[in-house]
């Protein structure tokens, strides 16, 4: 599959990243395109989930997605091919996350026109990713069950940035020992804010919930 655009990203030129990313969500604002930041460990299912997920979303938003990675375009031609939205690819140049000029030349490179949602599948680790500011207007994460429930005690930045946590793989919680109510307490006292659903990606069970969470942030968005 060679109808795949790839984008080199290198890292900002800008020397205030924050400053940046803020022009960014301004653009963004002006141009009505609202744009996702998604973060996890690699393995956690990001692009399981969002397959899933734009499979019902899409009937309702014109959707793009940007799948950065250090090497390899597999997840974008996956995303492609089940969920016909368009999909680039964007490669880091070994950078281990995303920063607010590199997120705004992979949007340049999809173009926002004609997009609605833009869903930035972010390189897979849970420390620098959370460090910078993409630009994105929100920021979410996947955690899985067979990561831990104690994640949110190690990596407390990014449970702290955001404002939805996915919690993964919930059809495998007999096999783990994974007490999700703690778990819950532990992002709760990093982030009081934070929205957690549980789902699965495989079953597919509670995707539509996530969904629906997605069509009340860009709709009050839109409106503000
Ligand atoms: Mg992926
Ligand atoms: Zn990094």
């Amino acid at each position: 599959m060679s109808e795949i655009k790839t984008i080199v990203v290198n890292r900002s030129a800008y020397a205030d990243n924050d400053l940046e990313a803020d022009y960014l969500r301004k653009y963004l604002k002006e141009k009505g395109t609202y744009v996702v930041n998604l973060m996890s460990s690699p393995g956690a299912g990001k692009t399981t989930t969002l397959t899933k997920l734009i499979n019902i979303l899409k009937s309702t938003f014109r959707i793009g997605v940007m799948e950065a990675d250090i090497d390899s375009d597999v997840d974008a031609i996956s995303i492609a091919k089940n969920t016909g939205v368009k999909s680039i690819q964007l490669h880091t140049s070994g950078m281990c996350h995303l920063d607010a000029g590199m997120t705004k030349s992979g949007l340049d490179g999809i173009n926002i026109e004609d997009l609605d949602l833009v869903f930035l599948e972010n390189v897979g680790n849970l420390v620098c990713p959370a460090e910078f500011d993409t630009g994105a207007c929100l920021d979410i994460m996947i955690l899985s069950i067979p990561e831990g429930d104690d994640k949110p005690l190690k990596y407390p930045l990014v449970f702290e940035k955001c404002d939805l946590v996915i919690i993964n793989k919930i059809d495998t919680i007999s096999y783990f020992n994974f007490d999700f109510k703690k778990c819950e307490e532990t992002i709760k006292m990093r982030n009081p804010n934070a929205t957690i659903i549980p789902i699965s990606a495989k079953t597919g069970e509670n995707v539509d919930k996530v969904a629906q969470y997605f069509i009340e942030k860009v709709n009050n968005w839109k409106e503000k």
